[in-house]
Protein backbone atom coordinates (compact mmCIF):
# COMPACT_ATOMS: atom_id res chain seq x y z
CA UNK A 1 0.00 0.00 0.00
CA UNK A 2 1.83 2.78 -1.60
CA UNK A 3 0.23 5.92 -1.15
CA UNK A 4 0.68 9.94 -1.89
CA UNK A 5 -2.36 11.50 -0.53
CA UNK A 6 -2.65 15.11 -2.23
CA UNK A 7 -5.44 18.25 -0.99
CA UNK A 8 -4.81 21.79 -1.18
CA UNK A 9 -5.17 23.29 2.67
CA UNK A 10 -8.93 23.33 4.16
CA UNK A 11 -9.39 20.31 2.07
CA UNK A 12 -8.94 17.55 5.04
CA UNK A 13 -5.68 15.88 3.93
CA UNK A 14 -5.14 15.57 7.65
CA UNK A 15 -8.60 14.20 9.03
CA UNK A 16 -8.22 11.85 6.30
CA UNK A 17 -4.46 11.12 6.78
CA UNK A 18 -4.63 10.20 10.09
CA UNK A 19 -7.56 8.13 9.42
CA UNK A 20 -6.03 6.09 6.76
CA UNK A 21 -3.08 5.25 8.62
CA UNK A 22 -4.92 4.24 11.96
CA UNK A 23 -7.30 1.86 9.45
CA UNK A 24 -3.99 0.52 7.27
CA UNK A 25 -1.69 0.37 9.78
CA UNK A 26 1.13 2.11 7.58
CA UNK A 27 3.39 5.11 8.44
CA UNK A 28 2.28 8.79 7.95
CA UNK A 29 5.16 10.48 6.11
CA UNK A 30 4.53 13.93 6.51
CA UNK A 31 7.59 16.44 5.04
CA UNK A 32 6.43 19.32 7.19
CA UNK A 33 5.93 17.40 10.45
CA UNK A 34 9.67 16.21 9.79
CA UNK A 35 11.04 19.58 8.87
CA UNK A 36 8.89 21.09 12.01
CA UNK A 37 10.24 18.34 14.35
CA UNK A 38 13.82 19.27 12.82
CA UNK A 39 13.48 22.87 13.59
CA UNK A 40 12.30 21.77 17.19
CA UNK A 41 15.18 19.76 17.85
CA UNK A 42 17.66 22.52 16.01
CA UNK A 43 19.51 20.21 14.07
CA UNK A 44 21.34 20.89 11.11
CA UNK A 45 18.54 19.92 8.61
CA UNK A 46 15.94 21.75 11.19
CA UNK A 47 17.78 24.77 10.65
CA UNK A 48 18.57 25.09 6.82
CA UNK A 49 14.83 24.19 6.53
CA UNK A 50 13.59 27.06 8.76
CA UNK A 51 15.08 29.69 6.87
CA UNK A 52 12.91 28.88 4.27
CA UNK A 53 9.55 27.69 5.99
CA UNK A 54 9.39 31.39 7.74
CA UNK A 55 9.36 33.44 4.52
CA UNK A 56 6.62 30.46 3.37
CA UNK A 57 9.01 29.12 0.48
CA UNK A 58 9.09 25.90 -0.37
CA UNK A 59 12.57 23.75 1.28
CA UNK A 60 14.63 22.97 -2.03
CA UNK A 61 14.21 19.45 -3.74
CA UNK A 62 17.29 17.87 -3.21
CA UNK A 63 16.95 18.54 0.93
CA UNK A 64 13.32 16.97 0.96
CA UNK A 65 14.30 14.38 -1.55
CA UNK A 66 16.95 13.20 0.86
CA UNK A 67 15.23 13.16 3.95
CA UNK A 68 12.32 11.04 2.03
CA UNK A 69 14.41 8.54 0.48
CA UNK A 70 16.31 8.07 3.40
CA UNK A 71 12.69 7.74 5.51
CA UNK A 72 11.26 5.33 2.91
CA UNK A 73 14.36 3.26 3.33
CA UNK A 74 13.04 2.26 7.07
CA UNK A 75 11.64 -1.23 7.92
CA UNK A 76 8.22 0.09 9.31
CA UNK A 77 7.84 1.51 5.25
CA UNK A 78 8.12 -1.89 3.90
CA UNK A 79 4.88 -2.90 4.19
CA UNK A 80 3.86 0.71 2.73
CA UNK A 81 3.29 4.37 3.43
CA UNK A 82 1.18 7.60 3.34
CA UNK A 83 2.98 10.19 1.51
CA UNK A 84 1.52 13.57 2.64
CA UNK A 85 2.95 16.83 1.36
CA UNK A 86 5.68 15.41 -0.71
CA UNK A 87 5.99 15.39 -3.31
CA UNK A 88 5.20 19.23 -4.04
CA UNK A 89 6.97 19.45 -7.07
CA UNK A 90 7.76 17.44 -10.31
CA UNK A 91 11.55 17.17 -10.41
CA UNK A 92 10.41 15.85 -6.44
CA UNK A 93 8.08 13.71 -8.03
CA UNK A 94 10.42 12.06 -10.76
CA UNK A 95 13.09 11.78 -7.95
CA UNK A 96 10.45 9.87 -5.52
CA UNK A 97 9.64 7.65 -8.90
CA UNK A 98 14.05 6.44 -8.98
CA UNK A 99 13.60 6.36 -5.68
CA UNK A 100 11.21 3.40 -5.16
CA UNK A 101 12.76 1.61 -8.66
CA UNK A 102 16.05 1.23 -6.36
CA UNK A 103 13.87 -0.12 -3.68
CA UNK A 104 11.86 -2.25 -5.75
CA UNK A 105 8.73 -0.46 -5.13
CA UNK A 106 6.09 0.72 -6.99
CA UNK A 107 3.13 3.82 -6.18
CA UNK A 108 -0.01 2.50 -6.10
CA UNK A 109 -2.08 5.27 -6.00
CA UNK A 110 -1.96 9.47 -5.48
CA UNK A 111 -5.30 10.27 -3.97
CA UNK A 112 -6.64 14.00 -4.47
CA UNK A 113 -8.94 15.50 -2.11
CA UNK A 114 -10.40 18.17 -4.58
CA UNK A 115 -12.51 20.66 -2.84
CA UNK A 116 -13.85 24.25 -4.78
CA UNK A 117 -11.79 27.40 -4.27
CA UNK A 118 -14.95 29.00 -3.13
CA UNK A 119 -15.25 26.12 -0.59
CA UNK A 120 -11.95 26.13 1.05
CA UNK A 121 -11.86 30.05 1.11
CA UNK A 122 -15.12 29.40 3.02
CA UNK A 123 -13.65 26.84 5.06
CA UNK A 124 -10.29 28.36 5.64
CA UNK A 125 -11.49 32.26 6.54
CA UNK A 126 -14.42 31.06 8.61
CA UNK A 127 -11.91 29.75 11.65
CA UNK A 128 -12.18 31.65 15.33
CA UNK A 129 -9.78 31.13 17.99
CA UNK A 130 -10.75 31.49 21.87
CA UNK A 131 -7.61 33.47 22.89
CA UNK A 132 -7.78 31.51 26.57
CA UNK A 133 -8.34 28.21 26.00
CA UNK A 134 -7.56 27.55 22.28
CA UNK A 135 -10.76 26.03 21.24
CA UNK A 136 -11.70 26.46 18.01
CA UNK A 137 -15.06 27.38 15.82
CA UNK A 138 -15.97 28.20 12.32
CA UNK A 139 -18.94 30.85 11.76
CA UNK A 140 -20.29 28.54 9.55
CA UNK A 141 -19.92 24.69 10.41
CA UNK A 142 -19.73 25.03 14.12
CA UNK A 143 -20.15 28.57 15.16
CA UNK A 144 -20.25 29.75 18.48
CA UNK A 145 -23.46 30.22 20.91
CA UNK A 146 -22.86 34.17 21.31
CA UNK A 147 -20.67 35.19 18.44
CA UNK A 148 -16.84 36.69 18.75
CA UNK A 149 -17.48 34.76 22.54
CA UNK A 150 -15.78 31.22 23.52
CA UNK A 151 -18.65 28.62 24.64
CA UNK A 152 -16.16 27.03 27.57
CA UNK A 153 -15.23 30.13 29.14
CA UNK A 154 -16.46 33.50 27.74
CA UNK A 155 -13.55 35.00 26.74
CA UNK A 156 -12.93 36.60 22.96
CA UNK A 157 -12.44 34.76 20.10
CA UNK A 158 -9.96 35.77 17.75
CA UNK A 159 -8.76 35.25 13.77
CA UNK A 160 -5.30 33.80 12.76
CA UNK A 161 -3.27 35.95 10.79
CA UNK A 162 -3.19 33.42 7.91
CA UNK A 163 -6.87 32.54 8.29
CA UNK A 164 -7.60 36.57 6.63
CA UNK A 165 -9.05 36.44 3.87
CA UNK A 166 -5.96 38.39 1.78
CA UNK A 167 -3.43 35.65 3.17
CA UNK A 168 -5.68 32.62 2.81
CA UNK A 169 -6.52 33.49 -0.96
CA UNK A 170 -2.89 33.92 -1.13
CA UNK A 171 -1.57 30.72 0.00
CA UNK A 172 -4.52 29.14 -1.98
CA UNK A 173 -3.31 30.02 -5.61
CA UNK A 174 0.22 29.44 -4.72
CA UNK A 175 -0.65 26.29 -3.67
CA UNK A 176 -3.92 25.57 -6.73
CA UNK A 177 -0.31 25.89 -9.21
CA UNK A 178 1.86 23.97 -7.42
CA UNK A 179 -0.82 21.00 -6.93
CA UNK A 180 -2.60 21.07 -10.72
CA UNK A 181 1.19 20.68 -12.04
CA UNK A 182 1.04 17.17 -9.70
CA UNK A 183 -2.14 16.26 -10.80
CA UNK A 184 -1.43 16.38 -14.41
CA UNK A 185 1.86 14.58 -13.82
CA UNK A 186 0.24 11.82 -11.75
CA UNK A 187 -3.18 11.63 -14.34
CA UNK A 188 -0.98 11.42 -17.13
CA UNK A 189 0.71 7.97 -15.59
CA UNK A 190 -2.81 6.52 -14.93
CA UNK A 191 -2.52 6.87 -10.89
CA UNK A 192 -4.19 9.79 -10.22
CA UNK A 193 -7.82 8.82 -8.00
CA UNK A 194 -9.60 11.86 -7.04
CA UNK A 195 -12.37 12.19 -4.05
CA UNK A 196 -14.56 14.67 -3.79
CA UNK A 197 -13.94 15.89 -0.46
CA UNK A 198 -16.94 18.11 -0.03
CA UNK A 199 -18.86 15.46 1.23
CA UNK A 200 -18.61 14.04 4.77
CA UNK A 201 -15.74 13.66 6.03
CA UNK A 202 -17.10 9.88 7.20
CA UNK A 203 -18.05 9.65 3.22
CA UNK A 204 -15.09 10.72 2.02
CA UNK A 205 -13.25 8.47 4.48
CA UNK A 206 -15.04 5.58 3.13
CA UNK A 207 -14.44 6.26 -0.47
CA UNK A 208 -10.79 6.04 0.57
CA UNK A 209 -11.04 3.01 2.01
CA UNK A 210 -12.86 1.20 -0.36
CA UNK A 211 -10.50 2.62 -3.05
CA UNK A 212 -7.61 1.24 -1.03
CA UNK A 213 -9.16 -2.00 0.05
CA UNK A 214 -9.43 -2.48 -4.12
P1 LIG B 1 3.30 21.63 5.36
O1 LIG B 1 2.98 21.37 6.78
O2 LIG B 1 3.18 20.41 4.49
O3 LIG B 1 2.51 22.78 4.77
O4 LIG B 1 4.85 22.07 5.28
C1 LIG B 1 5.34 23.17 6.00
C2 LIG B 1 6.55 23.75 5.29
O5 LIG B 1 7.59 22.77 5.18
C3 LIG B 1 6.30 24.20 3.85
O6 LIG B 1 5.79 25.50 3.79
C4 LIG B 1 7.70 24.10 3.25
O7 LIG B 1 8.52 25.19 3.63
C5 LIG B 1 8.23 22.86 3.92
N1 LIG B 1 7.91 21.65 3.13
C6 LIG B 1 7.13 20.60 3.50
N2 LIG B 1 7.06 19.67 2.54
C7 LIG B 1 7.81 20.13 1.51
C8 LIG B 1 8.13 19.64 0.20
N3 LIG B 1 7.66 18.47 -0.24
N4 LIG B 1 8.94 20.41 -0.58
C9 LIG B 1 9.42 21.58 -0.16
N5 LIG B 1 9.16 22.11 1.05
C10 LIG B 1 8.36 21.40 1.88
Amino acid sequence: MNIILMGLPGAGKGTQAERIVATFDIPHISTGDMFRAAVKEETELGLEAKSYMDKGLLVPDEIVIGIVRDRLSKDDCAKGFLLDGFPRTVPQAEALSATLKELGRELEHVINIDVRREVLVERLTGRWICKTCGASYHTVFNPPKVEGICDKDGSELYQRDDDKAEVVTQRLDVNIAQTQLLVDYYDGQGLLRTINGEQDIEVVFEQIASLLRG
